[in-house]
């Protein structure tokens, strides 16, 4: 009968074959960080919601449409949710720890489950992991150079192949709005002619429009100014010195005038890794930027801050498979002539691990020869194989892969597995 169970919608079991790609990502990204200098952190899976409209932006898609907002038991208030992204909470974290007063830049990463109440479609869950790195308490340019070029090369090393790196800058408080007043200009001559959600993004948050996947929009963007002709002197350096940096370290730019980020906070620096070709709503593998004025929002001094989030779920789809991941991890199976009598195997299976040997015992009440069988097909190297012989310390050593078989003493178990397997393996 079929469970009247299912994980609910948007999410996905990942099962041991899904988490040996997964691992071999979080691994990857975890001694990547390490190698780069940022030190891992964690923040709670859920937050005041005040942190995500706060720290998110509140007429974003993120905020507006996507929170995951809970009910406080015993209240209908919606007080918390969870989170969307991690850079808000890294940067409440930040400031509720003083952070500012360790040495700067703070560099930290995270790599964990985001929640977004999306409507799911392929690629779009409503529990997926990301991959965060962020520099806190920098100005850059260098250090924008640096995060971008620890992505770029996680995605090149995990086996994505054509990752393109499209930037943009998106200015400053104090050259973006006449940016944005001009953009307005530009679209509002036409603003009848677009659907309402574009009108309501041009009227509360008009930089949201070059997000726009709309038709007529993406018409009506063509021949509309561009951030870069407005820069002030400051981010024109910025841009510039970051070209520079990126050219040093072999990262390919493609620059991308439309490219904003939906999150409010950016300023300056923004981009977004694709793979050649792939350029649609749901196929960015991730991006990032700098947030000068974030930590801001949270009640510290102006403090500058660079970050990215790489998408994990879609990532893994991919990176492919680990194809020298082993099937199993057990080197050895300790089976036994007598179903019934499993304390022996137990404790044998318990030695060899205490001395590091990946081992199980089968414990299921059937025949030798299913035990053999099973310990084949989960890939062991050995079984040990527990009959009479126990009496006088001995038991069989059976190799599965060569198909020989030798008596061998229990004191002497562990070091002939760890020899034969150690030379097997090396050989
Ligand atoms: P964002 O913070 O929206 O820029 O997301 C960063 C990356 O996370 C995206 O480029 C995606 O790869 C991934 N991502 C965002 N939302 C989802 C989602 N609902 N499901 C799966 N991956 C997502």
């Amino acid at each position: 009968m079929p469970s009247r169970f299912q994980a609910p919608r948007g999410t996905r079991d990942l099962l041991p074959a899904d988490m040996a790609t997964f691992r071999r990502l979080e691994d990857d990204a975890r001694r990547m960080a390490a190698l780069y200098g940022y030190r891992p952190i964690e923040t709670p899976m859920f937050e005041d919601s005040g942190v995500f409209e706060r720290g998110v932006g509140e007429v974003t898609d993120i905020v507006e449409k996507e929170l995951f907002r809970i009910r406080t038991p015993g209240s209908d208030e919606e007080r918390w949710a969870l989170r969307p992204e991690p850079t808000a909470g890294i940067c409440r974290a930040y400031v509720e720890h003083g952070m500012h007063t360790l040495p700067q830049p703070v560099k930290v990463t995270m790599f964990g489950p985001m929640f977004r109440y999306d409507r799911p479609q392929a690629g779009r869950y409503r529990q997926f992991w990301q991959w965060d790195v962020e520099a806190i308490g920098e100005a850059g340019p260098a250090i924008d150079a640096e995060i971008i070029e620890l992505a770029y090369r996680f995605l090149n090393e995990v086996g994505v192949a054509n990752v393109e790196m499209h930037l943009n800058s998106i200015g400053d408080q104090h050259c973006r709005p006449r940016y944005i007043e001009a953009l307005v200009e530009h679209m509002s001559a036409s603003a009848h002619e677009l659907p309402e959600l574009e009108r309501h993004r041009l009227a509360k948050n008009p930089l949201r429009v070059l997000d726009s996947k709309n038709a007529r929009t993406l018409g009506l963007l063509g021949d509309a100014p561009r951030m870069a002709d407005f820069l002030c002197d400051a981010c024109r350096v910025h841009w510039e010195g970051l070209l520079v940096h990126l050219e040093t370290l072999g990262v390919p730019v493609t620059p991308a005038p439309l490219l904003v980020r939906g999150l409010d906070y950016y300023t300056r620096t923004a981009f977004e890794f694709y793979q050649t070709g792939e350029q649609g709503q749901q196929s960015a593998l991730g991006g990032g930027g700098r947030y000068d004025g974030l930590i801001e929002l949270f009640g510290a001094k102006p403090t500058p801050g660079i970050g990215f989030g790489l998408g994990i779920d879609r990532i893994a789809a991919l990176a492919g498979r680990p194809d020298d991941a082993p099937l199993a991890h057990a080197v050895a199976i300790v089976v036994g002539a007598d179903p019934g009598a499993t304390t022996a195997r137990l404790r044998l299976a318990t030695e060899l691990r205490a001395a590091g040997v990946p081992s199980s015992a089968d414990l299921a009440q059937r025949t030798l020869s299913r035990q053999l069988e099973r310990a084949a097909r989960e890939g062991a190297h050995f079984a040990v194989v527990v009959g009479d012989e126990l009496d006088s310390g001995q038991v069989q050593l059976r190799d599965l892969e060569a198909g020989t078989q030798r008596l061998v003493n229990v004191a002497d178990l562990t070091r002939e597995i760890q020899r034969a397997h150690g030379s097997h393996r090396h050989g």
